[in-house]
């Protein structure tokens, strides 16, 4: 059933009559309704040198769609949950920290006892001359850590975490650092990432990617510096810690339990967005580096809000974007489609049909710029656009003044013009984008995970949808 909606909507999408179309990694901040982002993976991977082009997918991959598409640990092997260390805090010079239940704060990672604290009181650390001080007491570690009791929760700045917090001295100030296991970062992760209304089996999807998307960046140093995993911002993944947890994102988390992909037993970079615009996008066309698992697919995307969306200028304003990006062109005369991926296609165009650059040529030069570029400079949703033109026309009424566009009438400037060529902006008063889709294009698209949930099918079969050849293999 999907497929035909699929089949029955692409040729729309691909077909000749779009004008310019563009895919670029968007990272755009907010996507307005819901809790909704426009996903992870705004940021390339931090490995850009792990091309695996020439190897095959996972060995033993199973892509069956009979609910044994996910491959279970053997439970003799005795293994322990992942931890992670999320930053919630740095360059601070106190800190105040507490706990649901009574607590204790100890030496480093787990040393010597400095104190016990009972339930809600606050504990301080302060940074003076360059020494740490615990409730006023200098002390000679650098590292504290405070742990409570079984099912309590850690608290900092307000908010409450399962696991325990660690703070750091690192000689400029403190990292506060939640230590907490995979699956319950998971949970305080997953309702920022999608709408906990949403289809039982893509919050499942959502939750293994999630999880994978932490464990690909574990041990990697979210910095040069910094010896954390992962932020708690939109930079990773928003972490929240209990107050965010729902029912339905808890539940979609326990019955994944362990779960992440894999693709040559190693975590995959789960990139994931909103809205695909219908189609999905390779990684190579947008981020440069060839990932064996980001390859386009079709979805679809028909419920999504970010479906069709439409950003006008007129070219004045073309022209000022330009301009305030340091991409002056003078007045604008022209604007072309151009090839400028690295990816060997002939036509410019990526699989998914989207194009690469945009030219705009002017009185004084003229620039291209890439669909990132473009999408920064024009604040667009996606990469995937059509760009149309718009002039004025003056339409006669009756003995009376003339009627402008200005007025709602507008007439397109054939926009068929632009196929792939050069348009020309002469007598052209606007220039519109017509999009689709939110978000850099690839990996999971949520909206299209939600289309497919609903219509039947289960979290593994949406993940193997997604990300081409991959493992979804039980960890723990
Ligand atoms: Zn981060």
């Amino acid at each position: 059933m999907l497929e035909k909606k699929l089949r029955k909507y692409m040729p729309a999408l691909v077909a000749g009559s779009l004008g310019i179309l563009l895919t670029i990694n968007a990272g755009v901040a907010s996507a307005g309704i819901g809790v909704l982002r426009p996903g992870a993976g705004n940021n390339p991977p931090k490995t850009p040198d792990w091309n695996v082009k020439n190897q095959e997918g996972g060995s033993g991959a199973v892509t069956t769609k009979d609910g044994k598409s996910v491959q279970k640990l053997d439970k003799s092997k005795k293994t322990t949950v992942t931890m992670l260390s999320v930053m919630l805090g740095e360059s601070l010079s106190s800190v105040k920290v507490s706990a649901s239940g009574d607590f204790e704060l100890v030496d480093g990672n787990g040393g010597k006892v400095l104190g016990k604290m009972p339930a809600n009181v606050s504990a301080e650390v302060k940074i003076s001359g360059g020494a740490v001080y615990l409730n006023g007491e200098k002390l000679a570690s650098r590292i504290i850590t405070l742990r409570t009791g079984k099912g309590q929760q850690v608290v900092y700045n307000g908010s409450s975490y399962r696991g325990q917090l660690r703070l750091v001295y690192d000689g400029s100030g403190i990292q506060v650092l939640n230590i907490v296991s995979l699956e319950d970062y998971a949970k305080g992760v997953l309702p920022s990432e999608m709408s906990p209304s949403w289809q039982p089996e893509a919050l499942k999807a959502q939750a293994v990617a999630a999880r994978t998307f932490a464990l690909y960046n574990k041990g990697k140093g979210h910095t040069a510096s910094s010896g954390y995993d992962l932020c708690s911002s939109s930079h990773c993944q928003v972490y929240s810690g209990t107050a965010a947890e729902t029912t339905t994102t808890n539940q979609a988390v326990d019955e994944t339990y362990g779960q992440i992909m894999q693709y040559n037993n190693q975590p995959i970079y789960a990139a994931f967005h909103a809205s695909s615009g219908g189609a999905t996008e390779n990684s190579e066309d947008v981020w440069g580096n060839y990932l064996p698992y980001l390859r386009s697919v079709t979805d679809d995307d028909s419920k999504s809000p970010y479906h069709n969306w439409t950003s006008k200028f007129t070219v004045v304003q073309v022209e000022k974007k330009l301009a305030s990006a340091g991409k002056e062109v003078g007045n604008l005369k022209s604007i072309a489609l151009v090839p400028i991926s690295s990816s060997g296609s002939v036509t410019g165009r990526s699989a998914s049909g989207r194009a690469y650059g945009v030219k705009f040529i002017g009185t004084n030069g003229e620039i291209t710029l890439t669909g990132e570029q473009a999408r920064r400079i024009f604040g667009l949703k996606s990469a995937m656009f059509n760009v149309r033109t718009e002039r004025s026309v003056q339409v006669p009424a009756k003995g009376k003044k003339k009627v402008t566009a200005s007025d709602g009438k507008t007439i397109d400037a054939k926009p068929a013009a632009m196929n792939d060529g050069i348009m020309k902006l002469q007598g052209v008063d606007n220039v519109v984008f017509e999009g689709h889709g939110f978000g850099h294009g690839l990996g999971m698209a949520q909206y299209g995970a939600n289309a497919m949930a609903a219509a039947g099918s289960s979290y593994d079969v949406i993940l193997h949808h997604y990300y081409t050849n991959v493992i979804i293999q039980e960890i723990y």
